[in-house]
């Protein structure tokens, strides 16, 4: 057993082979008040825009005035609030049809992640003929698609940066994606001002997401891509992936929780604004793994949010990996301000502290809380296999064993800590 905590090499110097991958939008605005750069950003981009935006988002004033400044900077704004939950298919083909009525030049999306990842849809959706399913999956989008300008409106998704967006397919047991860079945004604007006021739950939701995405990107496999042919959209964890995506694990961290019990206070927006961000750069190109794999089923059987339980999971999935990340989690200890101590030891602490700030936010502790029933996990390791682009990109390729293992404890809701801690509390 290491009695160092030093983390491994690369943070001195990158390790021999170690290689690096961001795709990013053209521009990436941060700060509170960013919206005012909305007119110009739009404008660069096209005097015909069309808008999508949460319903929500549409009724407040600031949407109102974000319209008319458009329209001052001389650009034509058609608006649609048709962003059903979960983007079924015929939902996202019935709004890219108002689009094409419009002729838009580029596309604007405000609010969550799922009004950002239907402009995504929309914009590519123009570009090139329906149905949407030809684009599922990687790499499979022929061309580029009608300039994006992204607005999130909460902290979670980080999809304002990311090449990724998720729809529902009644044809479809799970979810699916259409991943592809052309995806990505060209402008991101996000201000922070406007997640404030945000409830509890979907703050809490969204943000351990960006989290488990920080993580996950951080804890993925390496590879060295094979430089000479088109990259898979995600590479796994990389130098300038994992750079971002353990700030992201520092700032989200040391904020999230503020930031689910002063909805009203703008300072853990900023916060929680900054890391998001920076957690969608990562895992943009590192990728996401476990948790995700898993939430898919979890989520469809459920009909729970995609953050409850990618955060629920994460600690799970942490566990089972632990033996073969013991340097990533001491890293990712350091950015939580987890005490030093030797390097396996504190490996199970860094789970334990994860834990913690999950359930510190209110996401239930266990798959049997949310009515799971033991006989279900077969069919949920079944499927969450089926999800290879990201059971493949864990730090260790999954197995049936490991997914056992994650979902088995995930359900009771224990991880190693317990057995130190659980005679101690009685
Ligand atoms: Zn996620």
């Amino acid at each position: 057993m290491s009695e160092s905590t030093t983390a491994p090499a690369e943070a001195a110097a990158p390790a021999p082979g170690a290689f690096g991958l961001l795709r990013l939008p053209e521009s990436v605005l941060l700060g509170a008040g960013t919206l005012r750069a909305l007119p110009t950003a739009v404008s660069e981009l096209g005097t015909n825009a069309f808008v999508v935006a949460d319903p929500f988002v549409a009724t407040t004033p600031w949407f109102a005035e974000a319209l008319a400044a458009l329209e001052a900077a001389g650009v034509r704004a058609t608006v649609s609030t048709d962003v059903v939950p979960e983007l079924p298919v015929d939902s996202i083909e019935r709004v890219a049809e108002t689009a094409r009525g419009a002729s838009p030049e580029v596309v604007v999306g405000i609010g969550g992640g799922s009004a950002l990842d239907l402009a995504k849809l929309v914009a590519l959706l123009l570009a090139h003929p329906g149905p949407l399913s030809r684009y599922y999956g990687e790499n499979a989008v022929p061309g580029a698609v009608l300039p994006i300008v992204a607005v999130p409106t909460t902290a979670g998704t980080g999809s304002e940066v990311t090449p990724v967006a998720v729809v529902s397919d009644p044809e479809r047991e799970l979810k699916v994606g259409v991943s592809s860079p052309r995806l990505i945004p060209r402008r991101a604007i996000v201000d922070p001002v406007l997640a404030v006021g945000a409830p509890a739950p979907v703050t809490a939701f969204a943000g351990i997401d960006a989290f488990v995405h920080a993580v996950e990107s951080f804890t993925a496999r390496r590879a060295a891509p094979d430089w000479s042919t088109t990259q898979p959209v995600f590479v796994g964890r990389n130098l300038l992936s994992s750079l971002v995506g353990l700030e992201a694990v520092r700032v989200i961290g040391a904020n999230l929780r503020d930031a689910v019990r002063n909805p009203g206070e703008l300072a853990p927006r900023e916060a929680m604004a900054y890391g998001s961000l920076l957690a969608g750069m990562a895992f943009a190109t590192g990728g996401t793994h476990l948790s995700h794999a898993v939430q898919y089923p979890v989520g469809a059987a459920t009909k729970t949010p995609h953050g409850l339980g990618t955060g629920l999971l994460l600690p799970y999935v942490l566990e089972a990996l632990r033996p073969e990340t013991v340097p990533e989690l001491n890293m990712i200890g350091d950015a939580l301000d987890v005490p030093p101590g030797p390097a396996e030891e504190r490996a199970i602490a860094v789970v334990a502290a994860v834990r913690d700030l999950v359930h510190d936010i209110g996401v239930p502790a266990s798959l049997a809380e949310l009515g799971v029933t033991r006989e279900q996990l077969p069919r949920f390791a079944e499927l969450s296999l089926g999800v290879t682009r990201l059971v493949q990109n864990a730090a260790v390729p999954a197995t049936p064993e490991l997914l056992d293992a994650v979902l088995e404890a995930a359900w009771s809701g224990r991880v190693t800590s317990d057995a130190a801690t659980t005679p101690v509390r009685n």
